[in-house]
Protein backbone atom coordinates (compact mmCIF):
# COMPACT_ATOMS: atom_id res chain seq x y z
CA UNK A 1 0.00 0.00 0.00
CA UNK A 2 1.43 3.77 -0.69
CA UNK A 3 -0.94 6.89 -0.04
CA UNK A 4 0.99 9.78 -0.40
CA UNK A 5 -0.31 12.79 1.89
CA UNK A 6 -0.99 14.68 -1.49
CA UNK A 7 -0.92 12.45 -4.82
CA UNK A 8 -0.55 16.14 -7.81
CA UNK A 9 0.10 13.54 -10.36
CA UNK A 10 -3.42 11.74 -10.07
CA UNK A 11 -4.57 15.51 -10.19
CA UNK A 12 -2.91 16.00 -13.08
CA UNK A 13 -4.01 12.79 -15.36
CA UNK A 14 -7.40 13.84 -14.79
CA UNK A 15 -6.93 17.26 -16.64
CA UNK A 16 -3.92 16.57 -18.48
CA UNK A 17 -5.52 17.13 -22.13
CA UNK A 18 -6.60 20.41 -21.16
CA UNK A 19 -3.26 21.42 -19.09
CA UNK A 20 -1.23 20.47 -21.97
CA UNK A 21 -3.19 23.04 -24.50
CA UNK A 22 -2.48 25.97 -21.95
CA UNK A 23 1.00 25.43 -21.49
CA UNK A 24 1.35 24.90 -25.69
CA UNK A 25 -1.12 27.90 -25.80
CA UNK A 26 1.58 30.04 -23.87
CA UNK A 27 4.59 28.59 -25.58
CA UNK A 28 3.02 29.50 -29.16
CA UNK A 29 1.85 33.27 -28.18
CA UNK A 30 5.64 33.24 -26.45
CA UNK A 31 4.24 35.90 -23.78
CA UNK A 32 5.63 35.25 -20.59
CA UNK A 33 5.54 37.74 -18.10
CA UNK A 34 2.57 40.20 -17.73
CA UNK A 35 0.26 39.13 -20.31
CA UNK A 36 -3.04 38.11 -21.10
CA UNK A 37 -3.47 34.53 -18.98
CA UNK A 38 -2.05 36.25 -15.90
CA UNK A 39 -4.83 39.68 -16.93
CA UNK A 40 -7.67 37.36 -17.58
CA UNK A 41 -6.88 35.23 -14.30
CA UNK A 42 -7.04 38.36 -12.14
CA UNK A 43 -10.44 39.00 -13.54
CA UNK A 44 -11.56 35.64 -12.91
CA UNK A 45 -10.64 35.72 -9.27
CA UNK A 46 -11.95 39.35 -8.59
CA UNK A 47 -15.21 37.81 -10.19
CA UNK A 48 -15.26 34.64 -7.54
CA UNK A 49 -14.64 36.42 -4.52
CA UNK A 50 -16.73 39.46 -5.14
CA UNK A 51 -14.40 41.95 -5.15
CA UNK A 52 -13.38 44.48 -7.67
CA UNK A 53 -9.64 43.93 -8.41
CA UNK A 54 -6.97 41.23 -8.54
CA UNK A 55 -3.59 41.64 -8.91
CA UNK A 56 -1.36 38.58 -9.67
CA UNK A 57 1.98 38.21 -8.30
CA UNK A 58 5.06 35.84 -7.75
CA UNK A 59 3.96 33.58 -4.80
CA UNK A 60 1.87 33.96 -1.54
CA UNK A 61 4.74 35.46 0.23
CA UNK A 62 4.85 38.12 -1.74
CA UNK A 63 0.99 38.53 -1.92
CA UNK A 64 1.35 39.06 2.20
CA UNK A 65 4.45 41.61 1.28
CA UNK A 66 3.53 43.33 -1.23
CA UNK A 67 -0.39 43.96 0.40
CA UNK A 68 1.27 45.07 3.93
CA UNK A 69 3.62 47.61 1.96
CA UNK A 70 0.08 48.55 0.75
CA UNK A 71 -1.32 49.52 3.52
CA UNK A 72 1.81 51.45 4.91
CA UNK A 73 3.50 49.34 7.22
CA UNK A 74 7.12 49.83 8.00
CA UNK A 75 9.86 50.06 11.06
CA UNK A 76 8.28 50.77 14.42
CA UNK A 77 4.53 49.46 13.17
CA UNK A 78 3.50 46.45 14.86
CA UNK A 79 1.12 43.78 13.11
CA UNK A 80 -1.13 41.03 14.87
CA UNK A 81 -1.08 37.99 13.76
CA UNK A 82 -1.08 33.86 14.69
CA UNK A 83 1.60 31.65 16.08
CA UNK A 84 0.03 29.08 14.60
CA UNK A 85 0.52 28.90 10.74
CA UNK A 86 3.34 28.64 7.96
CA UNK A 87 6.52 31.23 9.14
CA UNK A 88 5.65 33.48 5.88
CA UNK A 89 2.23 35.41 7.45
CA UNK A 90 4.87 36.67 9.92
CA UNK A 91 8.23 36.67 8.06
CA UNK A 92 6.87 39.00 6.01
CA UNK A 93 5.68 41.65 9.06
CA UNK A 94 9.28 41.70 9.96
CA UNK A 95 10.62 41.87 6.49
CA UNK A 96 9.01 45.51 6.30
CA UNK A 97 10.88 46.44 9.72
CA UNK A 98 7.74 45.82 11.46
CA UNK A 99 6.78 44.14 14.70
CA UNK A 100 5.03 40.65 14.69
CA UNK A 101 2.89 40.24 17.50
CA UNK A 102 0.57 37.22 18.58
CA UNK A 103 -2.18 36.40 19.82
CA UNK A 104 -3.34 32.73 20.94
CA UNK A 105 -5.53 30.51 18.94
CA UNK A 106 -8.87 29.17 19.84
CA UNK A 107 -8.75 25.48 20.93
CA UNK A 108 -11.90 24.37 18.53
CA UNK A 109 -11.02 26.27 15.43
CA UNK A 110 -6.74 26.59 15.31
CA UNK A 111 -8.12 30.25 14.60
CA UNK A 112 -6.66 33.52 16.22
CA UNK A 113 -8.54 33.76 19.13
CA UNK A 114 -10.60 36.50 18.73
CA UNK A 115 -11.72 37.21 22.70
CA UNK A 116 -7.71 38.25 23.23
CA UNK A 117 -7.35 40.11 19.74
CA UNK A 118 -8.04 43.44 21.09
CA UNK A 119 -5.90 43.19 24.59
CA UNK A 120 -3.02 42.93 22.20
CA UNK A 121 -3.95 46.14 20.07
CA UNK A 122 -1.64 49.20 21.37
CA UNK A 123 -0.80 52.69 19.77
CA UNK A 124 1.91 51.23 17.30
CA UNK A 125 -0.90 48.66 15.48
CA UNK A 126 -1.13 49.11 12.10
CA UNK A 127 -2.58 45.96 10.97
CA UNK A 128 -4.43 42.56 11.72
CA UNK A 129 -3.65 39.31 9.50
CA UNK A 130 -6.32 36.76 10.15
CA UNK A 131 -5.05 33.83 8.89
CA UNK A 132 -7.57 31.27 7.83
CA UNK A 133 -5.64 27.65 9.11
CA UNK A 134 -6.01 24.95 7.15
CA UNK A 135 -9.30 26.20 5.35
CA UNK A 136 -11.52 27.10 7.87
CA UNK A 137 -11.89 31.21 7.67
CA UNK A 138 -11.64 33.61 11.01
CA UNK A 139 -14.97 35.32 11.93
CA UNK A 140 -13.34 38.22 9.64
CA UNK A 141 -16.40 40.75 10.24
CA UNK A 142 -15.59 40.61 13.84
CA UNK A 143 -12.57 41.17 12.83
CA UNK A 144 -13.27 44.19 10.69
CA UNK A 145 -15.40 45.40 13.93
CA UNK A 146 -12.56 45.33 16.16
CA UNK A 147 -10.09 47.23 13.63
CA UNK A 148 -12.64 49.91 12.45
CA UNK A 149 -12.49 50.82 16.33
CA UNK A 150 -8.26 51.59 16.38
CA UNK A 151 -8.06 52.79 13.07
CA UNK A 152 -6.29 49.27 11.93
CA UNK A 153 -5.75 47.77 8.04
CA UNK A 154 -7.14 43.63 8.25
CA UNK A 155 -5.25 41.26 6.04
CA UNK A 156 -6.43 38.12 5.65
CA UNK A 157 -3.71 35.22 4.87
CA UNK A 158 -6.46 32.62 2.65
CA UNK A 159 -3.29 30.88 0.98
CA UNK A 160 -4.94 27.85 2.65
CA UNK A 161 -8.75 28.52 1.89
CA UNK A 162 -9.57 29.66 -1.57
CA UNK A 163 -13.10 28.76 -1.73
CA UNK A 164 -14.06 28.75 1.77
CA UNK A 165 -16.56 31.25 2.56
CA UNK A 166 -17.84 32.45 6.46
CA UNK A 167 -21.96 33.37 6.87
CA UNK A 168 -22.15 33.52 3.01
CA UNK A 169 -18.72 35.89 2.19
CA UNK A 170 -15.76 34.48 0.42
CA UNK A 171 -12.09 34.33 2.14
CA UNK A 172 -10.15 37.43 0.84
CA UNK A 173 -13.46 39.63 0.18
CA UNK A 174 -14.08 41.04 3.63
CA UNK A 175 -10.44 42.32 5.19
CA UNK A 176 -9.20 45.51 3.37
CA UNK A 177 -7.18 42.63 1.42
CA UNK A 178 -6.72 39.36 1.02
CA UNK A 179 -3.83 37.31 -0.11
CA UNK A 180 -4.02 33.42 -2.16
CA UNK A 181 -0.57 31.20 -2.52
CA UNK A 182 -0.83 28.91 -5.43
CA UNK A 183 1.90 27.00 -4.41
CA UNK A 184 1.49 23.57 -5.61
CA UNK A 185 0.49 21.90 -2.60
CA UNK A 186 -2.47 23.97 -1.62
CA UNK A 187 -6.03 23.37 -3.02
CA UNK A 188 -5.89 25.46 -6.37
CA UNK A 189 -2.17 24.93 -7.10
CA UNK A 190 0.10 26.01 -9.72
CA UNK A 191 3.03 24.03 -11.21
CA UNK A 192 5.43 26.37 -10.00
CA UNK A 193 5.19 29.53 -7.55
CA UNK A 194 2.18 31.83 -7.59
CA UNK A 195 0.24 34.41 -5.87
CA UNK A 196 -2.81 36.77 -5.26
CA UNK A 197 -3.53 39.69 -3.63
CA UNK A 198 -7.71 40.46 -3.61
CA UNK A 199 -9.11 44.08 -2.70
CA UNK A 200 -12.22 46.19 -3.12
CA UNK A 201 -9.66 49.08 -3.10
CA UNK A 202 -8.81 50.34 -6.43
CA UNK A 203 -5.81 53.16 -5.19
CA UNK A 204 -4.56 49.86 -3.43
CA UNK A 205 -5.07 47.50 -6.68
CA UNK A 206 -2.75 50.83 -8.18
CA UNK A 207 -0.11 50.93 -5.93
CA UNK A 208 0.13 46.97 -5.80
CA UNK A 209 0.62 46.77 -9.99
CA UNK A 210 3.51 49.25 -9.19
CA UNK A 211 5.34 47.48 -6.66
CA UNK A 212 4.78 44.18 -8.38
CA UNK A 213 6.94 46.00 -11.19
CA UNK A 214 9.98 47.44 -9.67
CA UNK A 215 7.58 50.50 -8.50
CA UNK A 216 6.30 51.88 -11.87
CA UNK A 217 3.83 52.45 -14.03
CA UNK A 218 5.29 53.33 -17.35
CA UNK A 219 8.36 51.53 -17.99
CA UNK A 220 12.11 52.65 -17.21
CA UNK A 221 10.22 55.46 -15.38
CA UNK A 222 10.61 54.43 -11.18
CA UNK A 223 8.50 56.13 -8.76
CA UNK A 224 9.23 53.76 -5.64
CA UNK A 225 11.70 51.23 -4.89
CA UNK A 226 9.34 47.95 -5.93
CA UNK A 227 10.08 44.62 -6.41
CA UNK A 228 10.00 42.12 -9.13
CA UNK A 229 6.88 39.85 -8.72
CA UNK A 230 4.99 39.03 -11.04
CA UNK A 231 2.49 35.60 -11.83
CA UNK A 232 4.21 34.44 -15.00
CA UNK A 233 1.99 33.31 -18.13
CA UNK A 234 2.68 29.50 -17.45
CA UNK A 235 1.32 29.78 -14.21
CA UNK A 236 -1.71 31.74 -15.02
CA UNK A 237 -2.85 29.65 -18.09
CA UNK A 238 -2.44 26.65 -15.91
CA UNK A 239 -4.26 27.79 -13.05
CA UNK A 240 -7.09 29.00 -15.15
CA UNK A 241 -7.34 25.49 -16.32
CA UNK A 242 -7.37 24.06 -12.68
CA UNK A 243 -9.57 27.26 -11.29
CA UNK A 244 -12.76 25.73 -13.43
CA UNK A 245 -12.60 22.24 -10.74
CA UNK A 246 -11.76 24.30 -7.85
CA UNK A 247 -15.43 24.54 -6.07
CA UNK A 248 -15.72 20.46 -6.85
CA UNK A 249 -12.24 19.69 -5.40
CA UNK A 250 -13.10 21.63 -2.62
CA UNK A 251 -16.39 19.65 -2.24
CA UNK A 252 -14.39 16.38 -2.59
CA UNK A 253 -12.11 17.64 0.36
CA UNK A 254 -14.98 18.22 2.55
CA UNK A 255 -16.82 14.64 1.75
CA UNK A 256 -13.17 13.04 2.91
CA UNK A 257 -13.31 15.20 5.76
CA UNK A 258 -16.96 14.04 6.70
CA UNK A 259 -15.53 10.29 5.99
CA UNK A 260 -12.04 10.25 7.94
CA UNK A 261 -14.84 12.41 11.02
CA UNK A 262 -17.15 9.06 10.89
CA UNK A 263 -14.50 6.48 10.46
CA UNK A 264 -12.60 7.74 13.45
CA UNK A 265 -15.38 8.52 15.58
CA UNK A 266 -15.36 7.72 19.46
CA UNK A 267 -11.48 7.06 19.02
CA UNK A 268 -9.78 9.39 22.28
CA UNK A 269 -8.41 12.05 19.77
CA UNK A 270 -9.85 15.09 18.04
CA UNK A 271 -11.19 15.60 15.63
CA UNK A 272 -11.06 18.75 13.19
CA UNK A 273 -13.30 21.47 14.94
CA UNK A 274 -15.55 23.24 12.64
CA UNK A 275 -17.14 26.78 13.36
CA UNK A 276 -20.68 26.49 12.30
CA UNK A 277 -21.24 29.64 10.31
CA UNK A 278 -18.17 28.62 7.79
CA UNK A 279 -17.88 26.25 4.98
CA UNK A 280 -14.13 25.37 5.32
CA UNK A 281 -12.19 23.59 2.27
CA UNK A 282 -9.90 21.04 4.14
CA UNK A 283 -6.77 22.39 2.80
CA UNK A 284 -5.39 19.94 5.35
CA UNK A 285 -7.01 17.32 7.67
CA UNK A 286 -5.81 17.64 11.00
CA UNK A 287 -5.76 15.29 14.12
CA UNK A 288 -4.67 16.26 17.67
CA UNK A 289 -4.08 13.33 19.49
CA UNK A 290 -1.12 12.54 22.64
CA UNK A 291 -0.21 9.26 20.34
CA UNK A 292 1.05 11.46 17.18
CA UNK A 293 4.60 8.99 16.83
CA UNK A 294 2.86 6.38 17.66
CA UNK A 295 0.36 6.96 14.99
CA UNK A 296 2.96 8.10 12.28
CA UNK A 297 4.95 5.44 12.68
CA UNK A 298 2.46 3.12 11.97
CA UNK A 299 1.32 4.98 9.57
CA UNK A 300 4.27 5.06 7.63
CA UNK A 301 5.13 1.65 7.93
CA UNK A 302 1.47 1.06 5.84
CA UNK A 303 3.24 3.32 3.44
CA UNK A 304 0.57 5.92 4.30
CA UNK A 305 1.96 9.72 4.37
CA UNK A 306 1.37 12.45 7.50
CA UNK A 307 2.88 15.42 8.40
CA UNK A 308 3.31 18.03 11.68
CA UNK A 309 1.47 21.31 10.72
CA UNK A 310 3.26 23.14 12.52
CA UNK A 311 5.80 21.36 15.25
CA UNK A 312 6.99 24.74 16.55
CA UNK A 313 4.45 27.90 16.86
CA UNK A 314 6.02 31.07 15.58
CA UNK A 315 6.67 32.94 19.13
CA UNK A 316 9.05 29.94 19.76
CA UNK A 317 10.98 30.10 16.20
CA UNK A 318 14.79 31.04 17.01
CA UNK A 319 14.81 34.01 14.27
CA UNK A 320 12.07 35.61 16.82
CA UNK A 321 13.76 35.13 20.13
CA UNK A 322 14.29 38.54 20.51
CA UNK A 323 10.67 39.57 20.51
CA UNK A 324 11.17 38.02 23.95
CA UNK A 325 8.33 35.22 23.48
CA UNK A 326 9.03 32.50 25.95
CA UNK A 327 7.17 29.16 26.20
CA UNK A 328 3.94 29.01 28.25
CA UNK A 329 2.97 32.44 26.89
CA UNK A 330 0.39 31.01 24.31
CA UNK A 331 -0.61 27.38 25.51
CA UNK A 332 -2.92 26.70 22.97
CA UNK A 333 -0.93 27.30 19.70
CA UNK A 334 1.88 25.17 21.52
CA UNK A 335 -0.27 22.57 22.60
CA UNK A 336 -1.66 21.97 19.11
CA UNK A 337 1.60 21.92 17.87
CA UNK A 338 3.11 19.08 19.87
CA UNK A 339 -0.02 17.14 18.83
CA UNK A 340 -1.43 18.14 15.48
CA UNK A 341 -1.04 16.00 12.61
CA UNK A 342 -1.99 15.55 8.83
CA UNK A 343 -3.42 12.54 7.14
CA UNK A 344 -4.01 12.68 3.39
CA UNK A 345 -7.09 14.85 1.89
CA UNK A 346 -7.23 15.39 -1.69
CA UNK A 347 -10.01 15.43 -3.81
CA UNK A 348 -8.89 11.87 -5.79
CA UNK A 349 -8.20 10.03 -2.51
CA UNK A 350 -10.68 6.77 -2.10
CA UNK A 351 -12.75 5.29 0.33
CA UNK A 352 -10.82 2.44 0.01
CA UNK A 353 -7.93 4.60 0.86
CA UNK A 354 -9.52 6.29 3.48
CA UNK A 355 -10.95 2.98 5.21
CA UNK A 356 -7.35 1.11 5.14
CA UNK A 357 -5.90 5.00 6.74
CA UNK A 358 -8.48 4.69 9.20
CA UNK A 359 -7.84 0.86 10.45
CA UNK A 360 -3.93 1.32 10.80
CA UNK A 361 -5.31 4.02 13.54
CA UNK A 362 -7.69 1.92 15.01
CA UNK A 363 -5.28 -0.60 15.20
CA UNK A 364 -2.37 1.57 17.05
CA UNK A 365 -5.34 2.29 20.12
CA UNK A 366 -6.40 -1.10 19.96
CA UNK A 367 -2.51 -2.09 21.34
C1 LIG B 1 1.56 28.65 1.76
C2 LIG B 1 1.31 29.76 2.71
C3 LIG B 1 1.88 31.03 2.54
C4 LIG B 1 2.97 31.34 1.55
O1 LIG B 1 2.68 31.07 0.24
P1 LIG B 1 3.86 30.82 -0.82
O2 LIG B 1 3.15 30.83 -2.12
O3 LIG B 1 4.48 29.49 -0.50
O4 LIG B 1 4.85 31.92 -0.71
C5 LIG B 1 1.49 32.04 3.40
N1 LIG B 1 0.62 31.81 4.40
C6 LIG B 1 0.08 30.60 4.62
C7 LIG B 1 -0.89 30.41 5.73
C8 LIG B 1 0.42 29.53 3.79
O5 LIG B 1 -0.11 28.33 4.02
Amino acid sequence: MSIPLLDLKAQYLTIKDDIDQAIQRVLDSSKFVLGPEMKAFEEEMAAYCGVKEAVAVGNGTDALLLALRGFGVGPGDEVITTPFTFFASAETIAALGATPVFVDIDPVTLNMDLNQLESKITPRTKAIIPVHIFGQMVDVERVMEIAARHDLKVLEDSAQAIGADYRGRKAASIGHAGTFSFFPTKNLGAYGDAGMIVTDDEDLAAHLRMLRFHGCKTKYYHDEVGYNSRMDELQAAILRVKFKHIDQWNAARREKAQIYNQLLEGLPLTLPGIDPEGTPVFHLYVLRTDKREELMAALKENGIGTAIYYPVPLHLQRVFRDLGYKEGDFPVAEKACSQAMALPCFPELTFEQQEAIANVIKGVYRG
